[in-house]
């Protein structure tokens, strides 16, 4: 009898289960058969995105990749790829309904499911993917002309995107002084309050160095339009007192929406992400896995995603075979590379903050483009270590 698996997403989670489905299918399990399901027809290494939308600084091609070429290398009865969105999950029936992209629908019964469904960014910023490959595209080209034609940019949100934002337009603009970049910090230091103090301390260090202007405990209470054409954006700070700045640009670099609706309400949590016990599977469902962002057992980030993906596919042998698996031990250690522009860094490894020159050496340098290729092909994993 034949063993559909689908996996919802492809993204950094997505793609390498995908990959080892298909070959383990082709290798010595031909039950098994795998659909692809994701509105992008193109895999978008995320990572860089913050570079990409410098205009002149990065390539498309360096982060969209063909997903029908990466899996070309298996047959129509082993991989098949929809484009298209989850739109009702049924995990009683074993089937999902998918509005494709081509305005149908279509139910798809399965064996096992994997949502890898993760995150968008908000206001169809293009830190994550964009709907389907074309709107990612459409949202890159736009925004890089934003920036073009802005003499000053407010960039709202210091965590992990903001200040990799802020430091790509910091290297490209502010340190010549050719536009004026400012960032917002809801807190006295930039990113999460989990991170130590002497990562975000050189965090902020490397922006003022950049010439960005940073603007702390300051919240985004709404942004509107000016006369002009730019925008008004409103901050209430922590001592209550109202502060306007008015910008070119607005770009927003803070919250996110976990692409978890098409799921029962009770598979989620009050942030919309879905519930995962020790064997990354629906407590509810024992054929429902969730990986990466999705999932709330970890935090989201590739770094742990890695871990999980890891974990998954060598728990899938004994999965197929009798059900068992062996718990999945979350690694509590931060790990952290933050680029702050293309020439520095910061970031941490447990409780240590390595040279800053090392983590340029993996990130800040090529943002992990180098890799993406080989990703996509499911010839590279992401390291965890
Ligand atoms: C600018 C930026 C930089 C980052 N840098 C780092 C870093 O250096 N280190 C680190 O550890 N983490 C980093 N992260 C976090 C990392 O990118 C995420 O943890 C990772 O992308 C999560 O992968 P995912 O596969 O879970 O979800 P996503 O990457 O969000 O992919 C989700 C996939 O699901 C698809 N999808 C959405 N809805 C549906 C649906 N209804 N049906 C089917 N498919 C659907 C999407 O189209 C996409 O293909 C960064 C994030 C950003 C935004």
């Amino acid at each position: 009898m034949s063993k559909t698996v689908v996996v919802l997403g492809a993204g950094l989670g997505g793609i390498p289960v995908a990959h080892w489905l298909a070959a383990k299918s082709t290798q010595s399990d031909p039950e098994l058969r795998v659909i692809l399901v994701a509105p992008n027809d193109e895999f978008f290494w995320n990572i860089a995105s913050p570079r990409v939308i410098i205009p002149g600084a990065m390539g498309e091609d360096k982060v969209l990749y063909s997903i029908k070429d990466a899996f070309s290398k298996y047959s129509d009865d082993k991989f098949e790829f929809v484009a298209g969105k989850a739109e009702e999950l049924h995990p009683d029936a074993n089937s999902v309904t998918v509005a494709l992209n081509d305005g149908t629908k279509r139910d798809i019964p399965y064996h096992t499911i994997v949502i890898a469904t993760g995150a968008d960014a908000r206001d169809d910023m293009p830190w994550k993917v964009v709907g389907t490959s074309q709107q990612t595209r459409a949202a890159i080209s736009q925004l890089r002309d934003q920036i073009e034609k802005a003499s000053s940019i407010v960039v709202g949100g210091a965590g992990i995107t903001g200040v990799e934002v802020a430091g790509e337009l910091g290297y490209t603009y502010a340190k010549s002084g050719a536009k004026s970049i400012t960032i917002i910090s809801a807190d006295s230091l930039p990113l999460e309050s989990r991170i130590m103090t002497s990562t975000r301390e050189t965090a902020k260090k490397e922006l003022e160095k950049l010439q960005v202007k940073y603007i702390s405990n300051a919240r985004i209470s709404g942004v509107t339009a000016s006369e002009d054409g730019g925008k008004i954006v409103k901050l209430t700070k922590t001592d209550s007192t109202e502060v306007e700045l008015k910008t070119d640009l607005f770009i927003p670099a803070y919250g996110i929406k976990y692409n978890t609706e098409f799921t029962p309400s009770e598979m989620r949590d009050d942030s919309g992400r879905l519930h995962q016990d020790t064997s990354l599977r629906s407590p509810q469902y024992k054929n429902v896995f969730i990986v990466g962002d999705a999932g709330n057992l970890q935090v989201a980030q590739a770094a742990v995603l890695g871990a999980q993906v890891e974990y998954l596919v060598k728990q899938f042998e004994r999965y197929f075979k009798d059900g068992q698996m062996d718990a999945y031990k979350p690694d509590p250690k931060i790990l952290l590379a933050l680029s702050i522009g293309p020439s520095r860094a910061t970031g941490q490894l447990g409780m240590w903050k390595p040279f800053n020159i090392i983590l340029w050496w993996f990130k800040a340098r090529y943002m992990g483009t180098d890799t993406a290729g080989d990703f996509v092909q499911g010839t590279k994993i992401l390291k965890t270590k």
